[in-house]
């Protein structure tokens, strides 16, 4: 049996309805029912299907149910509807978890298709796949990009990191560093990437220095694009850059040459969420007039970051509203730190100063937290579909353009080369023309000898 839910939800789902496992249910001490048949054992928790269902043949149910459950069903059903009104929390829940669409009092006496248990089914599968998500970071150094990926995610990638002195930093290129980290939270898991760009700006020649990176991302395509068209398409590792921070100085006057250079370079082929570093060295006036400066380069210049998704007509106004706020945030004002402070009897990450201390989680102080609940909580998903309905399919449309052109080229060589084969006499061909006369002569030649004698 797949994909469980843990026992001890179940035996508090049962409790929540008024049921003692061990009174009701025989349990093996695993925690889990006894099978009657001894063939497999149930999870405490069961999908039912409404009593008002259209009548089937007895059969097990996909949760691996025997029928004999059922009458315990009706049981728990008859003691939800006379003992207990339902709050959302003591909905039942399905095998894995959610609440079951149709395990509501007023539901029983219906009669169902079944198909409002779809999302349960999607959020199953996508729970026991897990969740990928690949950051890019691009800035240049010391502008505070590890200490704020830290800060993000509440880990410590840069503990082996040597920063490279001036000298070395001359003629220094572009490295990509990846670092990979799964996080779980409340059972669900997430395979992180961050792909880090040490190096990039620093060099004093910063012609192309992006163009390692734009190496990178296409790379990441391709192998994407190999793996979609082989022969093995089950386990396909999406490594595929969903979205990059580019870090902006904070002591510029908006972007500069480099940064518009790099971000057109880019933005065909991935998310570009731009990010004021550094925001607790401005004043809040400095902020506002900075992100002006920076959203009038953008414009200005052509360049196309990552558009967060228009609200439709219909949708809730507060909703409405947190769009357009993150919509005018751009570029997100961060903070990062990578200690925690504490201060009138509270700790919390942050940075203290002689004149006081700044909370990197504070949104007075700075956009972080709407960075990362935009990153993780309400557009991780959109990154990725963008990433691959746009970006993605994009690097695929002009691959395949690429290949029908080379294919095209290859056929008309192919029939150049064939139409002048048959137009010039082979060797082969001026060989057999020269026996057979070379045979004439000699025929010639034996009929003469033979009319001499
Ligand atoms: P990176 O080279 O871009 O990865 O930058 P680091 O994260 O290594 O940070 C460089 C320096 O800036 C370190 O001394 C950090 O403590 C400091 N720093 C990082 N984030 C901030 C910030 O938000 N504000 C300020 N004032 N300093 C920061």
């Amino acid at each position: 049996m797949r994909d469980l839910p843990p026992i001890s939800q179940s035996a508090e789902h049962f409790q929540r309805l008024g049921l003692h496992e061990e009174e009701e249910t025989p349990t093996e001490p695993n925690g889990r029912l006894k099978s009657s048949s001894g063939t497999s054992s149930l999870p405490c928790s069961i999908y039912f299907p409404p009593t008002g269902s259209p009548t089937v043949p007895p059969r097990r149910n996909h949760a691996g149910l025997d029928p004999q459950f059922l009458p315990l069903r009706k049981q728990i059903v008859s003691q939800v509807s006379l003992e207990s009104p339902l709050s959302p929390a003591s909905l039942p829940r399905s095998p894995w978890g959610r609440p079951d669409p149709y395990d509501s009092p007023e539901d029983q006496d219906k009669e169902y298709v079944g198909f409002a248990t779809l999302p349960n089914q999607v959020h199953r599968k996508t729970v026991k796949k897990g969740f990928t998500f690949t950051v890019m970071v691009a800035g240049e150094s010391g502008l505070g990009k590890s200490t704020l990926i830290n800060s993000l995610f509440l880990t410590d990638l840069y503990k082996e990191r040597k920063v490279p002195n001036a000298e070395e930093r001359i003629g220094q290129t572009v490295d990509i560093v990846k670092h990979m980290i799964g996080i779980e939270e409340k059972g669900i898991k997430l395979r992180l990437t961050i792909i880090d760009t040490p190096g990039f700006g620093d060099a004093v020649n910063n012609i192309k220095s992006w163009k390692h990176i734009e190496d990178y991302i296409d790379q990441q395509f391709e192998q994407f694009f190999r793996d979609e068209s082989g022969l093995n398409r089950k386990n396909i590792q999406d490594n595929r850059v969903h979205c990059l921070l580019y870090f902006v100085s904070p002591f510029g006057h908006g972007l500069r040459p480099l940064d518009v250079e790099c971000m057109k370079a880019l933005h065909e082929k991935v998310n570009i969420i731009p990010l004021l570093a550094k925001a607790d060295s401005l004043t809040q006036a400095e902020i506002l007039k900075k992100k002006m400066k920076i959203r009038e380069d953008i414009r200005q210049f052509g360049v196309n970051i990552y558009q967060f998704p228009d609200c439709d007509s219909d949708e809730d106004e507060d909703l409405k509203t947190q769009e357009q706020f993150l919509k005018d945030s751009i570029p997100f004002a961060v903070i990062g730190s990578n200690i925690q402070v504490e201060s009138k009897g509270r700790k919390f990450r942050g940075r203290s100063y002689p004149w006081g201390v700044v909370e990197v989680e504070n949104p007075v102080h700075s956009d972080f937290l709407l960075l990362r609940n935009m990153l993780v909580r309400t557009h991780m998903q959109d990154l990725k579909d963008v990433t691959r309905e746009i970006h993605y399919e994009n690097y695929r449309a002009q691959c395949i353009q690429n290949m029908t052109r080379m294919m095209v080229l290859e056929r008309k060589r192919r029939w150049v080369e064939m139409k002048a084969e048959v137009e010039t006499p082979t060797t082969k061909e001026i060989s057999l023309s020269d026996l057979r006369k070379m045979q004439e002569v000699l025929e010639r030649i034996q009929e003469q000898i033979q009319q001499g004698q």
